[in-house]
């Protein structure tokens, strides 16, 4: 609630795209209409799945997609469409030819037994992750899950309760810190990270401030729609926001950071504090190496003082001389120090002129229109976007995006000119 409560204040409820909205230097707030195609797949997307398919999963037990190991489909007819051809739906039953050796996994599982082991026995997918999904399916004990709604009896179940309850123990005692909402929860995660969404991790729902997904919905034409969607609102349903179009959200932000970026007076308030915090820093660092000048100076003049004392007093010889070697020790440390700190104030003289500064902003900004690299387009994104509050109503997206003090990571420019100019 808070971040909505932080929109509002921002006047994000109030004005629309034809007001002139105010900047601020860290927010910008936006409003745009979602293309026609993505929200035409949308209303397929939530008629086909609120409506439709609920009502014939509930009826008829049908279902979509391709059905777990141990089932097969069953066509069934029910009726004729509008258009009179014959409406066949098909519902998930137990294939014999697999029924066993997934009840065989299941109880191999419950005694304990690793599953690479059970893999390397009886070799019911080609790869370990997934019986990890295989495990968890309620299917097996004859529950249907399906969006909101759970049927208790969908079909005869392949293994008993018992049996279920000790391998779902065997997982939450296997991995070390159960949790199985963190993952998703976490902006770090590194499915989010590989993932084809570049904005993935840095946006948020601007009604839960969940942190919001990428997510894919396959259609049977053979097209996808890619959208973000509200972790809370996946799970369980707490979140009553809806999906956002990909490539909606993701051309607004690009052309928003675009126009944040080069908008002059951000630029010449950004390049003033660059400036700003380049000379307290070398104000910083004229002072410390003052002040240990000043303290080798000293000791200096101490090592004298005693190598003088010594060669006067030769009965207090031992102690001063152990002296002695302490303040030359200490001497040959502040000397390191020094070193050290003039070194970095060297570094530091050389201040990004803003000719350049401006140039390397333009080029990360042309990367970002022109790249199909996916992972340097989120790098560029990371350095200056620090969160994206969005939320769609209909067929509009609305939100804030804030920006972080731009920084130009030499690496992300220069290692990608090598590339293409080898
Ligand atoms: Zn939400």
């Amino acid at each position: 609630m808070y971040y909505r409560a932080d929109l509002r204040r921002r006047g994000y409820v109030l004005y629309s795209i034809h007001d002139n909205i105010p900047d601020s230097s860290d927010g910008r707030i936006f409003e745009a209409l979602i293309d026609w195609r993505n929200k035409k797949y949308l209303e397929d997307l939530s008629l086909d799945v609120k409506r439709g398919l609920h009502h014939i999963v509930n009826q008829y037990k049908a279902i979509p997609g391709t059905p777990p190991k141990g089932f097969k489909r069953e066509v069934i007819d029910i009726g004729k469409r509008r258009n009179g051809l014959p409406h066949t739906v098909s519902r998930w039953v137990p294939d014999p030819e697999t029924w066993e050796v997934c009840r065989q996994a299941w109880v191999m599982r419950s005694r304990g037994v690793p599953i690479r082991q059970i893999h390397d026995q009886l070799r019911l997918f080609s790869a370990l992750g997934s019986y990890t999904t295989f495990f968890t399916n309620r299917i097996y004990i004859g529950e249907m899950v399906y969006g909101k709604s759970v049927i208790h009896d969908y079909c005869e179940p392949l293994i008993s309760r018992e049996v279920w309850d000790l391998v779902q123990s065997m997982a939450r005692k296997n991995s070390k810190d159960y949790n199985p909402m963190k993952g998703m929860l976490n902006a770090k995660h590194p499915r989010r990270a590989n993932s084809r969404f570049i904005l993935s991790g840095l946006v948020y729902c601007a009604r839960c401030g969940s942190l919001m997904n990428g997510d894919s919905v396959n259609f049977r034409s053979g097209k996808r729609l890619d959208y973000y969607h509200c972790g809370k609102s996946h799970r369980n349903m707490e979140c009553k926001a809806l999906r956002i179009p990909k490539e909606a959200l993701e051309t607004i932000v690009i052309d928003q950071l675009a126009q944040y970026i080069m908008d002059p007076s951000i630029l010449q308030m950004t390049e003033e504090e660059m400036d700003n915090n380049h000379r307290e820093k070398t104000d910083k660092q004229r002072i410390s190496l003052a002040a240990l000048k000043a303290e080798t100076e000293e000791n200096q003049r101490k090592i004298r003082n005693l190598a003088i004392k010594i060669s006067e007093d030769y009965s207090k010889s031992t102690a001063l001389v152990e002296l002695l070697h302490e303040l030359e020790h200490k001497e040959s440390a502040l000397q390191i120090q020094l070193e050290a700190l003039r070194a970095q104030a060297d570094k530091n003289l050389t201040f990004t002129p803003s000719p350049q500064y401006r140039e390397d902003l333009a080029k990360a900004l042309d990367l970002l229109k022109t790249e199909d690299d996916r992972s340097l387009k989120k790098r560029i994104i990371q350095q200056f976007v620090k969160q994206i509050m969005a939320e769609r109503e209909g067929d509009k997206i609305r939100g804030v995006v804030y920006f972080r003090y731009p920084e130009i990571d030499d690496t992300t420019t220069k290692s990608h000119r090598r590339e293409s100019n080898p």
